[in-house]
């Protein structure tokens, strides 16, 4: 299908491209293996200038927004989802400095992540809050000029390999989710830890680890907005980062597709190729149709966020939602167009299969999502 891309946006996807066949596809098999984060290839994003795309030139970005920033982790994805999401979760990070920070905080904190310099992580979940994000524990006390954390948040994306910790912590935990506060944490700040990195089924070159606070005093200008809006922080951050976590979703799609396409017209039975086969390509004609509906959703929503608009959660929810199901549905029908060969190792096609998970889970899973969509739906018959 024809997006009717500028030039600006077909090169961004080219660069994306050029990326994950030159420096990508070298080191994915052995960054999933060892389950490495790939900061030589995070340098390569920083070189080509990939990590400042939504930012604001005035702070050091090229000035584009949810669109590009969609078109890049698609591609990225489309080689590896893990180290695409290196990128992704800084972009997810940086959403609260850049949506509600104050200029201040842009000034300091945006160039730095523009650069590439910096790699941000967000901290929302807890062992004890996931879905249910108001049930957090941590804790940010105000004392003189600096707010003092305690407590933990879990499964957190970079974590360890961050520089830069956008966090969601009660403030006031009788108020309830009214209660709670975003603030900015760095690297290296006293009482600041990270626990274990996690062993995980996909998306294994992206780390995950728990972050711990004890008695963590950070200055009280790294307060996002104000007191109380910690949550309406999280939830805007999520429904513009949300297209993003279906970008992934679309490349991973995209990746298995390219993946089945090309084996079925290489592997011969019955004395041709697969491909002649009509259960095969009709395998492949649903695979292709879903992606590109899973594309025409995302790329529609983001253009939704770039063109201001105020209210774009549920499309936000769909894009997410849909494309996570696109890619775990078009990832499992590879494996079946390639046979025995699709579970091997030797093929990309298993990591596909086993990264396409997540996206159906964090930043709200599925269920979450669908409980998003008809909140918003209903809405509209009132
Ligand atoms: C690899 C990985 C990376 C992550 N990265 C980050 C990160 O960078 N930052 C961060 O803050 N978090 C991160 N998360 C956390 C992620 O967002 C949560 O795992 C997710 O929101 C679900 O929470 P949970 O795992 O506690 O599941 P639970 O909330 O315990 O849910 C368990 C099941 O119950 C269902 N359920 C729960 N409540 C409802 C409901 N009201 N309606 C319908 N169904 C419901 C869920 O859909 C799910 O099927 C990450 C998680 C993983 C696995």
């Amino acid at each position: 299908m024809d997006y009717f891309l500028t030039e600006e946006q077909k090169e961004m996807v080219e660069i994306a491209a050029l990326i994950g066949k030159e420096k990508i596809v070298p080191v994915m098999e052995e960054c999933d293996e060892n389950e490495r984060f790939p900061t030589e290839v995070y340098a390569e994003f920083a070189k080509a200038d990939l990590c400042g795309v939504a930012i604001p030139e005035a702070y050091g970005g090229l000035g584009f927004g949810a669109f590009e920033q969609v078109l890049v982790i698609e591609e990225l994805c489309r080689y590896d989802a893990g180290i695409g999401l290196a990128l992704a979760a800084t972009g997810l990070g940086t959403l609260p400095i850049l949506l509600t920070g104050s200029e201040e905080q842009k000034r300091k904190f945006l160039p730095g992540i523009a650069s590439g310099e910096t790699i941000t992580a967000f901290g929302l979940t807890e062992s004890g809050a996931g879905s249910d994000a108001g049930a957090m524990k941590t804790t940010a006390v105000k004392d003189g000029d600096s707010y003092i954390l305690n407590g933990s948040k879990c499964f957190i994306t970079n974590g360890g390999d961050a520089h830069l910790y956008t966090v969601i912590a009660k403030t006031d935990p009788s108020k309830g989710s009214r209660g709670a506060s975003a603030f900015i944490v760095e690297k290296g700040t006293a009482g600041f830890s990270f626990g274990k990195k996690e062993k995980k089924l996909g998306i294994r070159s992206s780390s995950t680890r728990e972050i711990i606070f004890s008695d963590c005093r950070i200055p009280k200008e790294n307060l996002i907005a104000r007191e109380g809006m910690g949550f309406i922080v999280a939830l805007k951050t999520l429904d513009n980062s949300r297209p993003g976590v279906a970008a992934q979703a679309l490349g991973i799609a995209q990746g298995a597709l390219d993946d089945a396409a090309r084996y079925s017209k290489e592997r011969i039975q019955f004395g041709a190729p697969i491909s002649s086969i009509q259960a095969v390509q009709h395998l492949l004609a649903d695979m292709a149709t879903k992606t590109e509906a899973a594309r025409a959703l995302i790329y529609q929503t983001a253009k939704m966020i770039d063109g201001g608009s105020k209210n774009f959660k549920k499309e936000a929810s769909m894009s997410k939602l849909f494309a996570s199901d696109v890619a775990m549905e078009v990832t499992t029908n590879a494996i079946q167009v390639m046979g025995g060969y699709g579970y091997m190792k030797d093929y990309p096609t298993q990591r596909r299969f086993r990264d396409a998970k997540i996206t159906q889970i964090y930043e709200g899973t599925n269920q979450i999502q669908r409980n998003e969509i008809a909140n918003a739906l209903l809405k509209e018959y009132c």
